[in-house]
Protein backbone atom coordinates (compact mmCIF):
# COMPACT_ATOMS: atom_id res chain seq x y z
CA UNK A 1 0.00 0.00 0.00
CA UNK A 2 1.23 3.27 -0.98
CA UNK A 3 2.11 4.97 2.22
CA UNK A 4 0.79 7.93 4.23
CA UNK A 5 2.93 10.76 5.94
CA UNK A 6 0.85 13.53 7.48
CA UNK A 7 2.08 16.29 10.01
CA UNK A 8 -0.05 17.99 12.26
CA UNK A 9 1.41 21.67 12.94
CA UNK A 10 -1.53 21.88 15.51
CA UNK A 11 -1.29 25.42 16.84
CA UNK A 12 2.07 26.81 15.51
CA UNK A 13 3.13 28.52 12.58
CA UNK A 14 3.04 32.72 11.58
CA UNK A 15 3.44 33.73 8.12
CA UNK A 16 7.06 33.20 7.97
CA UNK A 17 6.41 29.56 8.50
CA UNK A 18 5.83 29.21 5.04
CA UNK A 19 9.15 28.89 4.68
CA UNK A 20 8.89 25.27 6.00
CA UNK A 21 6.59 24.35 3.14
CA UNK A 22 8.15 25.51 0.78
CA UNK A 23 12.21 23.79 2.05
CA UNK A 24 9.71 20.92 2.76
CA UNK A 25 9.05 20.53 -1.19
CA UNK A 26 12.53 20.66 -2.33
CA UNK A 27 13.64 18.05 0.07
CA UNK A 28 10.83 15.26 -1.41
CA UNK A 29 10.18 16.11 -4.86
CA UNK A 30 11.22 12.49 -5.25
CA UNK A 31 9.27 10.90 -2.82
CA UNK A 32 6.60 8.15 -3.47
CA UNK A 33 4.44 8.28 -1.07
CA UNK A 34 1.68 10.65 0.13
CA UNK A 35 2.80 14.01 2.28
CA UNK A 36 0.25 15.69 3.77
CA UNK A 37 0.98 19.27 5.60
CA UNK A 38 -1.73 20.72 8.17
CA UNK A 39 -1.07 23.86 9.61
CA UNK A 40 -3.56 26.03 11.49
CA UNK A 41 -6.58 27.39 9.53
CA UNK A 42 -4.74 30.76 9.59
CA UNK A 43 -1.98 29.13 6.91
CA UNK A 44 -4.23 27.05 4.78
CA UNK A 45 -5.05 29.46 1.90
CA UNK A 46 -1.52 30.45 1.50
CA UNK A 47 -0.18 26.77 1.85
CA UNK A 48 -2.81 25.46 -0.69
CA UNK A 49 -0.76 28.38 -3.43
CA UNK A 50 2.71 26.96 -2.07
CA UNK A 51 2.12 23.37 -2.94
CA UNK A 52 0.86 23.66 -6.09
CA UNK A 53 2.67 21.34 -8.81
CA UNK A 54 4.36 19.75 -6.37
CA UNK A 55 3.57 16.19 -4.35
CA UNK A 56 2.55 17.80 -1.12
CA UNK A 57 -1.19 18.22 -0.38
CA UNK A 58 -2.77 20.43 2.58
CA UNK A 59 -4.96 18.65 5.38
CA UNK A 60 -6.95 20.31 8.35
CA UNK A 61 -6.95 19.76 12.00
CA UNK A 62 -10.71 19.74 12.37
CA UNK A 63 -14.03 20.55 10.82
CA UNK A 64 -17.15 21.25 12.46
CA UNK A 65 -20.02 18.65 11.80
CA UNK A 66 -23.14 21.50 9.88
CA UNK A 67 -22.14 22.67 6.66
CA UNK A 68 -22.60 26.47 7.41
CA UNK A 69 -25.00 28.49 10.34
CA UNK A 70 -24.78 29.97 13.88
CA UNK A 71 -21.73 28.18 15.04
CA UNK A 72 -19.21 31.45 15.70
CA UNK A 73 -15.48 30.76 14.96
CA UNK A 74 -16.06 27.13 13.47
CA UNK A 75 -15.11 26.05 9.89
CA UNK A 76 -16.87 23.74 8.20
CA UNK A 77 -15.59 20.97 5.81
CA UNK A 78 -17.17 22.79 2.89
CA UNK A 79 -14.65 25.76 3.77
CA UNK A 80 -11.89 23.63 3.76
CA UNK A 81 -12.55 21.80 0.52
CA UNK A 82 -13.58 25.05 -1.19
CA UNK A 83 -9.80 26.41 -0.01
CA UNK A 84 -8.34 22.99 -1.67
CA UNK A 85 -7.68 20.82 1.32
CA UNK A 86 -7.92 17.08 0.77
CA UNK A 87 -7.27 16.13 4.39
CA UNK A 88 -8.50 16.52 7.89
CA UNK A 89 -7.47 15.12 11.15
CA UNK A 90 -10.64 14.23 13.26
CA UNK A 91 -10.96 12.94 17.08
CA UNK A 92 -7.23 14.07 18.15
CA UNK A 93 -6.75 13.04 21.83
CA UNK A 94 -6.14 17.22 22.29
CA UNK A 95 -9.67 17.83 20.82
CA UNK A 96 -11.29 14.63 22.68
CA UNK A 97 -9.73 15.74 25.88
CA UNK A 98 -9.28 19.81 25.45
CA UNK A 99 -12.29 20.19 23.79
CA UNK A 100 -14.61 17.63 24.99
CA UNK A 101 -14.89 15.54 21.46
CA UNK A 102 -16.63 12.28 22.04
CA UNK A 103 -16.93 9.20 19.40
CA UNK A 104 -20.38 11.06 18.44
CA UNK A 105 -19.12 14.40 17.70
CA UNK A 106 -16.07 13.00 15.80
CA UNK A 107 -18.58 10.70 14.02
CA UNK A 108 -20.30 13.66 12.98
CA UNK A 109 -17.64 15.70 11.76
CA UNK A 110 -16.18 12.64 9.40
CA UNK A 111 -20.02 12.31 8.16
CA UNK A 112 -19.42 16.33 7.27
CA UNK A 113 -15.50 15.64 5.61
CA UNK A 114 -17.31 12.46 3.64
CA UNK A 115 -19.96 14.89 2.33
CA UNK A 116 -17.76 17.56 1.42
CA UNK A 117 -15.31 15.14 -0.45
CA UNK A 118 -12.35 15.42 2.49
CA UNK A 119 -10.87 12.18 3.67
CA UNK A 120 -10.54 11.85 7.26
CA UNK A 121 -7.62 10.94 9.23
CA UNK A 122 -9.77 9.39 12.36
CA UNK A 123 -7.43 9.24 15.53
CA UNK A 124 -8.29 6.94 18.44
CA UNK A 125 -5.89 5.65 20.92
CA UNK A 126 -5.15 4.75 24.71
CA UNK A 127 -4.15 6.65 27.93
CA UNK A 128 -1.53 5.52 29.85
CA UNK A 129 -4.46 4.33 32.61
CA UNK A 130 -5.83 2.45 30.31
CA UNK A 131 -2.86 0.97 29.05
CA UNK A 132 -1.54 0.06 32.46
CA UNK A 133 -4.84 -1.60 33.32
CA UNK A 134 -4.56 -3.57 29.79
CA UNK A 135 -7.78 -2.02 28.28
CA UNK A 136 -5.51 -0.58 24.95
CA UNK A 137 -7.65 -2.75 22.20
CA UNK A 138 -11.12 -2.50 24.09
CA UNK A 139 -10.62 1.09 24.11
CA UNK A 140 -9.45 1.44 20.90
CA UNK A 141 -12.04 -0.76 19.47
CA UNK A 142 -14.66 1.32 21.17
CA UNK A 143 -13.58 4.86 19.47
CA UNK A 144 -13.52 3.24 16.39
CA UNK A 145 -16.80 1.46 16.29
CA UNK A 146 -18.02 5.03 17.70
CA UNK A 147 -15.92 7.20 15.53
CA UNK A 148 -16.32 5.74 11.87
CA UNK A 149 -19.72 6.33 9.84
CA UNK A 150 -22.05 3.62 8.47
CA UNK A 151 -20.72 3.71 4.58
CA UNK A 152 -17.45 4.45 5.10
CA UNK A 153 -14.80 3.68 2.50
CA UNK A 154 -10.77 3.74 2.04
CA UNK A 155 -11.71 6.43 -0.18
CA UNK A 156 -12.54 8.72 2.30
CA UNK A 157 -10.96 7.35 5.54
CA UNK A 158 -7.65 6.98 7.02
CA UNK A 159 -7.38 6.15 10.68
CA UNK A 160 -4.53 7.22 13.23
CA UNK A 161 -3.52 5.21 15.84
CA UNK A 162 -1.94 7.53 18.60
CA UNK A 163 -1.50 6.36 21.93
CA UNK A 164 -2.45 9.35 24.15
CA UNK A 165 0.91 8.43 26.27
CA UNK A 166 2.98 8.69 23.31
CA UNK A 167 1.99 11.75 21.89
CA UNK A 168 4.77 14.59 22.25
CA UNK A 169 6.78 12.54 24.99
CA UNK A 170 9.70 11.16 23.27
CA UNK A 171 7.74 7.55 24.72
CA UNK A 172 7.38 5.12 21.46
CA UNK A 173 4.98 1.67 22.23
CA UNK A 174 7.50 -1.48 21.78
CA UNK A 175 6.72 -2.89 18.07
CA UNK A 176 4.89 -5.47 19.72
CA UNK A 177 2.16 -3.12 21.34
CA UNK A 178 1.89 -1.25 17.93
CA UNK A 179 1.53 -4.52 16.07
CA UNK A 180 -0.79 -6.22 18.09
CA UNK A 181 -3.37 -2.54 17.93
CA UNK A 182 -2.96 -2.29 14.50
CA UNK A 183 -3.85 -5.63 13.72
CA UNK A 184 -7.11 -5.52 15.65
CA UNK A 185 -7.95 -2.20 14.27
CA UNK A 186 -7.22 -3.93 10.54
CA UNK A 187 -9.33 -6.76 11.88
CA UNK A 188 -12.26 -3.90 12.77
CA UNK A 189 -12.08 -2.71 9.43
CA UNK A 190 -12.48 -5.73 7.67
CA UNK A 191 -15.55 -6.53 10.11
CA UNK A 192 -17.29 -3.09 8.98
CA UNK A 193 -15.85 -2.38 5.86
CA UNK A 194 -15.45 -5.92 3.81
CA UNK A 195 -12.89 -6.56 1.67
CA UNK A 196 -12.45 -2.54 1.37
CA UNK A 197 -10.89 -2.75 4.89
CA UNK A 198 -7.81 -3.95 3.76
CA UNK A 199 -7.40 -0.98 2.30
CA UNK A 200 -7.83 1.72 4.88
CA UNK A 201 -4.22 3.17 5.62
CA UNK A 202 -3.51 3.30 9.60
CA UNK A 203 -0.94 5.41 10.42
CA UNK A 204 1.01 5.26 13.93
CA UNK A 205 1.26 8.65 15.60
CA UNK A 206 3.13 9.60 18.52
CA UNK A 207 6.72 11.09 19.16
CA UNK A 208 7.73 10.14 15.68
CA UNK A 209 11.05 11.10 14.45
CA UNK A 210 13.29 10.78 11.73
CA UNK A 211 15.67 8.64 13.81
CA UNK A 212 12.99 5.39 14.81
CA UNK A 213 10.88 5.95 11.38
CA UNK A 214 12.19 3.27 10.09
CA UNK A 215 11.71 1.04 12.34
CA UNK A 216 7.86 1.77 12.78
CA UNK A 217 7.48 1.94 9.08
CA UNK A 218 8.78 -1.86 8.77
CA UNK A 219 6.10 -3.34 11.42
CA UNK A 220 2.53 -5.10 9.94
CA UNK A 221 -0.16 -2.96 9.18
CA UNK A 222 1.91 0.27 9.82
CA UNK A 223 0.94 2.48 6.46
CA UNK A 224 2.64 5.84 7.69
CA UNK A 225 2.84 7.99 10.71
CA UNK A 226 0.94 11.45 11.91
CA UNK A 227 3.52 13.26 13.10
CA UNK A 228 3.27 16.32 15.38
CA UNK A 229 6.42 17.93 16.58
CA UNK A 230 8.62 16.82 14.14
CA UNK A 231 6.18 17.96 11.47
CA UNK A 232 7.71 21.61 12.49
CA UNK A 233 11.11 21.34 10.89
CA UNK A 234 10.98 20.79 7.35
CA UNK A 235 14.64 18.60 7.26
CA UNK A 236 13.45 16.59 10.12
CA UNK A 237 10.01 15.56 8.29
CA UNK A 238 11.84 15.10 4.86
CA UNK A 239 13.67 12.62 7.08
CA UNK A 240 10.55 10.62 8.32
CA UNK A 241 9.67 10.90 4.78
CA UNK A 242 12.27 9.30 3.05
CA UNK A 243 12.14 6.69 5.90
CA UNK A 244 9.07 5.77 4.42
CA UNK A 245 9.61 5.29 -0.15
C1 LIG B 1 0.22 14.28 17.29
O1 LIG B 1 -0.04 15.30 17.90
O2 LIG B 1 -0.61 13.80 16.52
C2 LIG B 1 1.51 13.65 17.50
C3 LIG B 1 1.69 12.44 17.10
O3 LIG B 1 2.47 14.42 18.16
P1 LIG B 1 4.02 14.06 18.34
O4 LIG B 1 4.52 13.50 17.03
O5 LIG B 1 4.68 15.36 18.69
O6 LIG B 1 4.10 13.04 19.42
Amino acid sequence: MRRLIAGNWKMNGLISSQAEIEALKGLTGGATCDIVVCPPFTLIDRAVEAVKGSNLVIGAQDCHAQSSGAHTGEISAEMLADLGVRYVILGHSERRVLNGEDDEIVMGKALAAHRAGLISIVCVGETRHERDEARALEVVGEQLRGSVPEGATSRHLVIAYEPVWAIGTGLVPTSEQIEEVHAAIRQMLKERLGDDGHLVKILYGGSVKASNAAVIFGLRNVDGALVGGASLKASEFAGIISAAV
